[in-house]
């Protein structure tokens, strides 16, 4: 089962989906603002206290997620546009990940391109973000443990980067909703981080191949023009 993933139509750029985020992140905050002043005015028994106070949290903890996908690796504009070496990056983006693979019962497997190393053009912290939240839904889709392989090569004048997991695997139908906003599959998912990603990489002329099969895995193939 193989998907390309190129929509320029329906992925938009990051900056678009900046309004709908802030009231995503809104929609918690007045949540818990409301839950506040309850706590503080009404003659609460214990249970309810407590009960307020979890929805405070959980709503916390959600506009927090939001954020982490949507924000907290890039810097903010104007970008800086540079040259990045794709093996510096997948090694930095492994020992991002390392704490949340050894958390999660997952080893990372990291093979690099030999001799001169694959690189790319792009706003280095937003790259990031994109490869982190890629590597981070693979861990996800790792629920009793699995492999994550992390590769870098040049092929034909592209730089190319590939990020597979063991995971649960996709659907087709799942496949194509991947990269819209608010999809998600996971009971505390944002469905941004795939959004942000795809818009990132399509931003850095990039193009997404995906293969995916239920139950065996995810492979992410992300090919950039080279510009060593
Ligand atoms: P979130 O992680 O908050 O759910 P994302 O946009 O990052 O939002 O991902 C959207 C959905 O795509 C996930 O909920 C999951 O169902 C699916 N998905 C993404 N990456 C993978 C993967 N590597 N393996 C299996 N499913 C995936
Ligand atoms: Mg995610």
């Amino acid at each position: 089962m193989q998907e390309e993933f190129f929509k320029s139509e329906k992925m938009k750029i990051v900056g678009d989906m900046a309004a709908s985020v802030a009231h995503e992140i809104r929609n918690p905050l007045t949540t818990v603002r409301g839950f506040i002043q309850l706590l503080g005015t009404a003659e609460l028994d214990s249970g309810k206290k407590d009960y307020y106070k979890r929805i405070c949290f959980d709503e916390l903890d959600r506009a927090e997620l939001i954020i982490t996908d949507y924000l907290s690796l890039a810097k903010p504009d104007p970008e800086v546009i540079e040259s990045i070496n794709l093996n510096d990056e997948v090694q930095y983006l492994a020992n991002v990940l390392l704490t949340y693979a050894n958390y999660n019962n997952i080893q990372i497997n990291v093979a690099l391109a030999e001799e001169q190393a694959p690189c790319v053009v792009g706003d280095r912290y937003k790259f990031r973000q994109a490869m982190v939240n890629i590597g981070k839904n693979a861990i996800e889709a790792m629920q009793g443990g699995g492999v994550l392989d992390l590769k870098t090569d040049k092929l034909n004048g592209q730089a190319v980067i590939v990020i597979s997991d063991t995971g649960h695997g996709m659907t087709a139908e799942q496949m194509k909703r991947l990269g819209t906003p608010y999809y998600s599959t996971k009971e505390k998912g944002t469905g941004l981080g795939t959004m942000v990603s795809f818009g990132i990489i399509r931003k850095m002329s990039g193009k997404i191949d995906m293969k995916s099969e239920l139950g065996k895995g995810t492979e992410f193939k992300l090919i950039f023009p080279n510009v060593a």
